[in-house]
């Protein structure tokens, strides 16, 4: 079975043909300026094919689309010989609100309900209708499956979803916490207990995802009991250019002082802050450091906060769940920034963590950086969304 993962962004599309025997990619490959002019840059991964790097015209997701499956069977480029050999799609989906727990087969149905979620994402989710929509076009009825980024958050109980703002903004409106990154904590999570050799109902799990946006997320069990992110990602931790959390009162403060209207300061909250905000130099951890090393402190300052929010949302949890057994790095930043795991660690004494200096060296695979004498294990997983909905389509269209 091979199954196409697509991830559309309002200008942009991401995509994978996985072949399920083998859980290897075939080829990969990004649309961008959709709507604008057009590019696809297009790597076959099996094969002697070539990689395909230019313009295409892209008026619509439906061109994009349609380029991506030319692409996918050409001679030159081609990892298939027709579109027919493509058994199913996976749709990465923001937001499902309350109505999805689980990733679920597409049908008018559920767009409806993906449709009614666009208040609580309304950049992504119509990007990810765009894309859906797209693929029928171009591919017909070929079996479709959505995977939602806020589903595995849905076994938080109220007490951790709820804010404390009079309950009928919950009621009516949906106001309460959804989380992020649910597919990828869901991936590490169970790749953890895969490397602890443990069943996952028998471990408490922190899993910290650090990229550009950041969430971390307490699993016990295998459910999700907690998370960072909120309403939006745009709070819990510091992150590139996101806030994390903040006092209200500071909006009201900024744009009375300053004249400034309600999306001009989401704008400053949700691009400009975060370790930008406070350092001045870059959202990027990589610049972050280097500037740090030369001498500038606010660049170490950011990076300062950064650690100091993971390691005390990661206690937390620890609390939240009454102790823990992992924590999981992943992530741009997780994967890469030996420095930031050495960093987060080192707040993690009083759970008897130890860092092996030589495993935290190492990178692009799946390692426990703990010493075997650690009471609590710490891991780097590479995070692989594309596989969980890979694997989530292939168990639903069977
Ligand atoms: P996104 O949230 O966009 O998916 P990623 O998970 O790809 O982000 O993470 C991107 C971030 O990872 C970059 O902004 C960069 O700060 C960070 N990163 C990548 N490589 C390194 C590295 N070697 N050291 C520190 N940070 C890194």
């Amino acid at each position: 079975m091979k199954i196409l993962v697509i991830n559309a962004g309002s200008s942009s599309l991401k995509y994978q043909l996985i072949d399920m025997e083998t859980e290897q990619v075939m080829a990969k490959g990004l649309c961008e300026r959709i709507g604008i002019d057009g590019h696809l840059k297009h790597t076959p991964l099996v094969g002697d094919k070539k990689v395909f790097d230019e313009n295409v015209a892209m008026p619509t997701h439906s061109e994009a689309i349609a380029a991506v499956i030319e692409k996918l069977t050409s001679r030159e480029y081609g990892v298939v010989e027709s579109m027919k050999e493509i058994d199913a799609v996976g749709h990465r989906v923001v937001h499902g609100g309350e109505k999805f727990s689980q990733s679920v087969r597409i049908d008018d149905s559920v767009m409806a309900a993906i449709e009614e979620c666009i208040p609580f994402a309304p950049l992504h989710n119509p990007a990810n209708i765009t894309g859906i929509k797209a693929c029928r076009d171009v591919m017909g009825d070929v079996p479709m499956v959505a995977v939602f980024d806020t589903a595995f958050h849905q076994t938080m109980p109220g007490k951790a979803y709820m804010y404390a703002v009079p309950y009928e903004y919950y009621q009516n409106d949906g106001i309460r916490r959804y989380g992020f990154h649910g597919t990828s904590h869901r991936y590490v999570s169970s790749r953890c207990a895969e490397l602890m050799g443990k069943p996952i109902e028998e471990l408490k799990i922190v899993s910290c995802h650090m990229g550009n946006g950041s969430s971390i997320c307490a699993i016990d069990g295998g459910k999700c009991v907690d998370t960072s992110m909120g309403f939006t990602p745009l709070v819990g931790l510091p992150m590139g250019t996101r806030c994390g959390d903040l006092d209200a009162g500071v909006i009201q403060f900024i744009m009375n002082k300053y004249g400034i209207s309600i999306d001009e300061m989401l704008n400053i909250l949700n691009k400009k802050s975060g370790v930008l905000g406070v350092s001045g130099v870059s959202s990027d951890f990589r610049d972050l450091d280097d500037a740090a090393s030369k001498g500038n402190d606010r660049a170490q300052l950011a990076l300062d906060m950064f650690h100091y929010w993971v390691a005390k949302v990661a206690g937390s949890y620890v609390a939240a769940m009454n102790g823990v057994d992992a924590i999981v790095f992943t992530a741009g930043v997780g994967e890469n920034s030996k420095s930031s795991r050495a960093a987060i660690a080192g707040y993690f004494g009083y759970l008897g963590v130890e860092i092996d200096d030589e495993a935290n060296s190492k990178r692009g695979e799946d390692i426990m950086i703990s010493t075997p004498d650690s009471r609590v294990k710490v891991f780097v997983i590479p995070t692989n969304e594309e596989l969980v909905i890979a694997r989530d389509t292939k168990a639903i269209v069977g």
